[in-house]
């Protein structure tokens, strides 16, 4: 049954070199298509997807002091909404905004950034943006876009005509699973971007790190570095004041206030704050107990 074995899962013919392995699990394999067919009605309880170990890093290069990401080992089954379900538990999240996934065409980023070193392109096609609503999109095309759909609940869909790009195909989170983007050739190498909250705009880079070992229900939090922002504090701007604030021996009001805020009153508050070196501190073990309990794949 392992990968080592050299004799057929079939008929146990030896011959590693000719074996092939079963391409969804990669745990059996086999002399030939006939000796697989064969024993599929048998490995078929057997055969999972090994889970995937993402990286995602919030707003890389922007974000220091600490930097903010979160690893997650996530079974290969599940879809990008429960995905999403996963991020918003790792990284402290009070789930009140909408979401996409987006698989990124940096050929097409690359172009537009080239027709935007032309400031009157740029002007240009802003102010089109502005009058044609079937074409509002002011980024560049991308491969996929993965949407959230619940998102007539929140109040960032105003944004939501400007993630529409009409050459960019749209797929729904709830229908998409996790193997049917990470394994498709097609979006080899493209980076894949998650993004929450269409004000604050967080930006969320995933690196595809390996496959695990194994194949398991629910997702687990495996590593991770900085505090989660604080929903509604201005983007990476607000964060960074925020923890200017902390670390300020003498804080003036406006701090004070929003220190406050942070403690008390935002969706995601913490009532521990961020002073004494807490902007380095996440909750890993509370992450893993709440992914354990989360329900809906
Ligand atoms: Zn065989
Ligand atoms: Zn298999």
């Amino acid at each position: 049954m392992s990968a080592e074995s050299p004799s057929c899962g079939a008929c146990h013919k030896q011959g590693s070199d000719t074996l092939k392995h079963c391409s969804r699990c990669k745990n059996e394999a086999y002399c030939s298509t006939e000796c697989q067919t064969q024993h599929w009605p048998t490995h078929k309880a057997h055969c999972k997807r090994p889970n995937y170990i993402l990286k995602f890093h919030l707003c890389p290069g922007t974000i220091t002091d600490p930097p903010i990401w979160r690893t997650l080992s996530c079974p290969a089954d599940a879809t990008f909404q429960a995905l999403h379900k996963a991020l918003q538990i790792a990284f402290g999240y009070a789930s009140i905004h909408t979401y996409d996934f987006r698989i990124k065409d940096m050929e097409a980023e690359r172009q537009l950034e080239e027709e935007d070193s032309d400031i009157t392109n740029y002007i240009m096609r802003m102010s089109n943006a502005i009058g044609d609503v079937e074409q509002q999109y002011v980024g560049a095309r991308s491969f996929l876009r993965i949407v959230d759909p619940d998102t007539m609940k929140y109040i960032d869909r105003m944004h939501m005509g400007s993630r529409r790009h009409k050459e960019t195909p749209e797929k729904m989170a709830n229908r998409l699973k996790l193997h049917q983007v990470l394994d498709d050739p097609s979006y080899r190498d493209a980076p894949l971007q998650y993004e929450y909250d269409f004000g604050d705009c967080w930006e969320h880079q995933m690196t595809h790190m390996s496959r695990a070992d194994n194949a398991t229900d629910c997702f687990q939090c495996t590593d991770g570095e900085g505090h989660g922002v604080a929903e509604d504090v201005g983007s990476t701007d607000g964060w960074k004041n925020l923890k200017r604030a902390y670390r300020n021996q003498r804080p003036n009001k406006e701090q004070r206030e929003k220190m406050k805020w942070f403690e008390s009153f935002t969706t995601n508050m913490d009532p521990k704050g961020l002073g004494n070196g807490r902007d380095k501190v996440w909750p890993k073990v509370e992450i893993n107990s709440r992914l354990e309990k989360m329900v809906g794949k």
